[in-house]
């Protein structure tokens, strides 16, 4: 057995405030003249935060428009855009939700390696480390804090560039920034640590390793979402630890049946990632009966709305294709279902299953 030997995030700060320590993280990170990039999520425009950005010589604020999620045509022009304007930069800083954290991984990795990041969406195909990263999460619960990868959409297929020149040099995870986020986007967010956690410790490939985050960052998920009302700071507390726990889990087991369904709805609909696993985690009890059972209660508690009958005006090649993307992600199907998943989730199953949606 081949056991993965993967690599880390380099340097983690936590705790409300941290986010002032920035200037002072980045000073030994700067190469002469060579800008920090910070590309900061558009509903900061004209916040607060935007101002308290540590600027030095030539570095610059781009607004990143997270509307979609991150698309290889974004991130190529991203980084032709600062390649063009300033040669090289000392680095790129990511401060947003998941989307804005993947466009940072992702064009850090283009300042440096040839061609199209669409030629890299996959497992250890990028060749040459990016320039300096750190993510700066204002939402918590994608783990894109702590993960290998970047999640894009490409010309062919949304995958990301998995490799171990991915991971963020530095995160600051001050939970402070997540405070404004509204309850419903905060919730989506929220709950794809949820599934992850139940993902994670339900599938066949679990570990004590990836059991002792999952457990920690699902317990942290209960207290929050479940039996209180008010939400308060220390919610955006535990679930920023959530997040980072929930993302440490996935690194050494595999999400499951939720994800490999979503990744279709997003592909073919632009179902975004938070939104699309509470969408079909609403519907697949047969897989995971107690989390989807808590997952409702949740909902309900927290008075979130889930959409439905998004896939009823849609013909058979347009189901095809979802169906396509979907039994492509083999180690998700693998970690939920055992070896033999191909006999279990077959096309007519998969296809009932998004009728249903
Ligand atoms: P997001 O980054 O797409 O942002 C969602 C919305 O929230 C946006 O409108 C954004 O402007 C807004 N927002 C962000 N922070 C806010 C704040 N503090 N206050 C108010 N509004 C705020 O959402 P997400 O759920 O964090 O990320 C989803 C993305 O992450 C997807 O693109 C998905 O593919 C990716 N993802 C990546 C990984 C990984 O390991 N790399 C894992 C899971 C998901
Ligand atoms: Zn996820």
């Amino acid at each position: 057995m081949q056991f993965r030997n993967f690599k880390m995030v380099s340097y983690v700060v936590y705790g409300r405030g941290s986010f002032n320590q920035l200037d002072e993280i980045l000073a030994p990170q700067r190469k002469g003249d060579a800008p920090m990039i910070f590309f900061v999520d558009h509903f900061f425009e004209g916040k607060a935060l935007s101002n308290r950005i540590p600027l030095r010589g030539k570095d610059k604020i781009i607004f990143v428009d997270v509307t979609y999620e991150p698309k290889t045509t974004q991130v190529d022009a991203l980084a032709q855009q600062l390649k063009a304007e300033f040669g090289t930069v000392s680095g790129i800083i990511g401060i947003g939700g998941g989307s804005t954290m993947d466009l940072a991984k992702a064009v850090s990795l283009m300042m440096t390696n040839p061609g199209s990041s669409a030629d890299y969406q996959g497992w250890d195909l990028v060749k040459f480390p990016g320039v300096y990263k750190a993510g700066i999460p204002t939402l918590s619960g994608t783990g894109a804090e702590v993960s290998r990868t970047t999640v894009l959409t490409g010309p062919t297929r949304k995958l990301g560039m998995n490799s171990d020149f991915t991971p963020f040099d530095q995160i600051v995870l001050d939970p402070e920034l997540t405070k404004d986020a509204p309850a419903n986007q905060r919730f989506y967010t929220g709950m794809d640590c949820y599934i992850h956690c139940i993902e994670s410790l339900e599938g066949n490939f679990i570990n004590e390793f990836s059991k002792s985050y999952g457990e920690k960052a699902l317990q942290l998920c209960q207290d929050i979402f479940l039996g209180n009302k008010t939400w308060t700071d220390e919610h955006d507390d535990k679930l920023m630890m959530a997040s980072y726990a929930g993302g440490m889990s996935i690194a050494y087991s595999q999400v499951g049946v939720a994800h490999a369904v979503s990744y279709g709805l997003s592909y073919l609909l632009g179902t975004k990632h938070g939104i699309g696993n509470c969408i079909v985690m609403n519907h697949i009890e047969e897989y995971y009966p107690k989390g989807v059972a808590e997952f409702k209660q949740m909902v309900a508690e927290n008075n979130i709305h889930i959409p439905e009958g998004i896939c009823k005006d849609l013909s058979d090649e347009q189901f095809d294709a979802m169906i396509n993307v979907s039994l492509g992600m083999k180690p998700l199907w693998e970690n939920a279902l055992g070896k033999n998943w191909e006999q279990i989730m077959t096309r007519q199953k998969l296809r009932a299953l998004y009728d249903k949606l």
